[in-house]
């Protein structure tokens, strides 16, 4: 088989047999399987996939979760399943055509050192300025601190060659940052530019809220350098305590000025007693993710397939 299409879907009831429709368009003249994921969806989705895999059996495969596990949950699902020799990931929303599958396919067919292609969305349609300036701060702060590289705007909406997929699959840790796995595991990539369309229904799962959530995370899964900073800190306020305290005594003692202690006493606990709870709170963010890793709980857990044979199983 030449194309595998991974599509994470979370309540797109109104969007994937439109989708379904345009990737048959797209893909017709192509050896391709399309790996629906059912993610938990509380509308119709799940109904919509089934009556998408009668019509369309040989082109359509379907894991349904038993509940959410979030979209790099999906994405990790259906790439343990792939087995072409490319893989790719679309959102099951019609924001990405599927034409660029087609020009992703064709960038790895002509270029043998190239590994994997990413689509970068310079273009966002309709994003809140808020959303820029924070997405802008966070790519900017997580490539000071980590080793994996992030490529500003690049989206899950890329194509692997088939070792990538397979590297990809291998790290089967639980708490999954897909964009910094796919940076993490190397190999050539090369990124093409691509519009982002309005979503045909529904609504983003991904508000302001959630967006930090995850940006958070990213931070904390791909760098231990907030412990190093929170050590630093720490070191810098000491440093700093203790001149405080050198030139106190050569004031009261020496120079028999009368320090007004109550006010500087009170900013100095305050000062220090939040940078102790930033530092406690850091750690924690590790030790509780430490703690999850080692239950090793599957990364998703799926209630049921339709068109895999028992063969497929990971
Ligand atoms: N998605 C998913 N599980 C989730 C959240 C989202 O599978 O818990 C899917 C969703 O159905 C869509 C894709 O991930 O196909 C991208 O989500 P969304 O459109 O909400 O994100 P945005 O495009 O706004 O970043
Ligand atoms: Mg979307």
């Amino acid at each position: 088989m030449k194309l595998n299409v991974i599509i994470p879907c979370h309540n797109e009831e109104g969007n994937i047999k439109i989708l379904h429709q345009k990737l048959t368009e797209t893909l017709n003249d192509i050896d391709y399987v399309l790996i629906f994921i059912n993610d938990g969806s509380k509308d119709k989705t799940y109904d919509k996939l089934k009556e998408i895999y009668e019509e369309d059996k040989n082109h359509v495969k379907v894991i349904n979760f038993s509940r959410n596990f979030g979209k790099d949950a999906a994405m990790y699902a259906g790439l343990s399943y792939a087995k072409a020799k490319y893989t790719a990931i679309i959102d099951g929303d019609c924001q990405q055509n599927p034409k660029y599958l087609l020009e992703m396919m064709k960038y790895l067919e002509e270029n043998d050192d190239v590994d994997q292609v990413a689509m970068v969305n310079k273009t966002r349609n309709k994003e809140k300025f808020i959303n820029k300036i924070l997405k802008g701060c966070f790519y900017s702060f997580i490539n000071l601190i980590s080793d994996t590289k992030f490529v500003k705007g690049a989206s899950d909406f890329r194509m692997f060659k088939e070792h990538v997929t397979k590297a990809i699959v291998s790290l089967n840790e639980n708490n999954r940052f897909s964009k910094g796995i796919f940076s993490w595991v190397g190999f050539n990539t090369h990124y093409l530019e691509y519009k982002v369309e309005n979503r045909n229904s529904g609504k983003s799962n991904f508000n302001v809220t959630n967006q930090f959530k995850y940006a958070f995370n990213g931070i904390i899964n791909f760098s231990v350098k907030p412990l190093r900073i929170a050590t630093y800190i720490g070191l810098i306020s000491s440093i700093g305590s203790f001149i405080y305290l050198i030139i106190t005594l050569i004031q009261t003692l020496i120079m028999g000025i009368d320090v007004p202690g109550y006010p500087s006493l009170i900013c100095a606990i305050l000062f220090l007693g939040g940078m102790q709870l930033i530092a406690i709170g850091i750690l924690g963010e590790y030790v509780s993710k430490t703690y999850l890793e080692t239950k090793k709980r599957p990364v998703y857990i799926t209630k049921n397939k339709l068109g895999f044979n028992d063969d497929d199983i990971l």
